[in-house]
């Protein structure tokens, strides 16, 4: 019989897992050093009371953007002043409206209750500012703002009316072509101060390993070889430091799972294929009902094989995008939720792809007119799992 004495007097090869966990800000950032001191040396002059530039911050996923702003915004509203930094994720605050109510709860607590239109929240925020307060806004993943050319406006015309106060954006985003998606006007406000977050080398990761490695783990238990295979998958994968870091935790797991002293290069190799899907798992868990149940359509369409697509002769695993809005209007129905209209759910094609779910391709001529096909980017299995649970299906 297993004693619970027994499991505790096992020795664990950790430390703190936590310091792990993507979630963990460490106190030194490498390599980020410019980066951190240029975002702070833009937003001094809120210190002395004027408006910063508005900055906006381009990287891969993975590359340190969201811990280095949030690094700097301790720093920044621990230092005595009339100024606030706030900071938003824009895959929860994805529209001018939710974006100016978060906002406003923090200087009005009241607002929590609902039902302020958007001309009340206009009018109080330019009451706060009035009140000669620099209020920095960190806008993370900027791309998922529904009308942001509207919140842009929004915002710098709130700037304008105010005399002595004023707000700041900064933009974070991992999309490339972002840029050039944005009307001129706000493309020229958001874009007043630009930086740029490089992917790392395999040396970096290396070295951002071995920190988290000494604080994270007991001493002496993983290899220096499995640390360096470590960050040498990451750094030809993505480059990506969450990844890096998961990679270890897990291959932590499993040596333990094993009864081993030590992480080696083999729990590395058997770790890889898990973080992959692990990855994809919290991009899921965060999507609002409508794209998880569009993503559920595809993937249940391509478990248990297309109707069309082989009638067509189209090559394994792609979908047609009518036959995945048929399945996504069923799901639905059965969820008890009205369908979006076929605008919406194009939208939410896009929304997928941009998160690496899924790619989509034209169709070409011949193959039913124009179309756009669909295919997943994880096994549909573990898709379907995965989303049968998170929807109650
Ligand atoms: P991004 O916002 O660019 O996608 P994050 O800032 O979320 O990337 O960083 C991802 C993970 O990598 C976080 O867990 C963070 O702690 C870690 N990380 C990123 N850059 C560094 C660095 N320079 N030093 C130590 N850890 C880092
Ligand atoms: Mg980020």
């Amino acid at each position: 019989m297993t004693s619970f004495q027994e499991i505790l007097s096992k020795k664990s090869l950790f430390k703190d897992p936590s310091v792990l966990s993507p979630h963990y800000v460490p106190s030194e950032l490498p390599f980020r050093e410019a980066q951190i001191k240029e975002i702070m040396e833009i937003l001094s002059s809120a210190l002395k009371n004027q408006k910063p530039r508005n900055l906006f911050i381009y990287g891969k996923t993975g590359t340190g953007k969201t811990c280095s702003v949030k690094h700097v915004m301790d720093k920044f509203n621990n230092y005595d002043s009339n100024s606030v930094m706030m900071y938003l994720n824009c895959r929860i605050y994805n529209s001018r409206y939710r974006v100016l109510q978060k906002i406003m709860k923090q200087f009005v607590p009241e607002l929590d209750k609902s039902g302020f239109g958007l001309p009340f929240f206009y009018e109080k925020l330019v009451e706060e500012l009035g009140k000669s307060k620099q209020l920095i806004v960190v806008l993370d993943e900027i791309d998922m703002v529904k009308d942001l050319d509207e919140l842009v406006y929004t915002l710098t015309r709130a700037n304008d009316e105010v005399k002595v106060g004023g707000i700041t954006i900064i933009g974070i985003s991992n999309k490339l072509s972002f840029k050039n998606e944005l009307d001129p006007r706000s493309r020229s406000s958001l874009y007043e101060a630009e930086l740029i977050f490089p992917p790392y080398t395999s040396v970096q990761l290396q070295h951002i390993l071995l920190q988290r490695i000494g604080i994270g783990f007991e001493n002496n238990c993983v290899e220096p070889s499995a640390i360096n295979l470590a960050a040498a998958i990451t750094a030809q994968e993505c480059g990506d430091a969450r990844y890096a870091l998961k990679l270890i935790l897990k291959a932590g797991e499993i040596a333990q799972q094993n009864g081993r002293q030590q992480v080696t290069d083999e729990h590395v190799e058997l770790a890889r294929k898990k973080v992959e899907l692990d990855l994809a798992a919290e991009t899921i868990a965060l999507l609002p009902d409508n794209l998880k149940i569009v993503l559920y359509a595809i993937a249940s369409i391509t478990q248990n094989g297309s109707r069309y697509s082989r009638l067509d002769g189209l090559e394994e695993g792609f979908l047609f995008s009518g036959e995945v809005y048929e399945e996504y209007a069923k799901v639905s129905n059965i969820l008890h939720k009205k369908p979006r209209s076929v605008r919406w759910y194009k939208e939410y094609l896009n929304d997928l792809e941009m998160l690496g779910l899924l790619t989509s391709t034209p169709s070409g001529k011949g193959v039913r007119g124009h179309t756009t096909l669909i295919k997943l980017g994880y096994p549909a299995a573990d898709i379907v799992d995965l989303l049968k649970h998170s929807l109650h299906l």
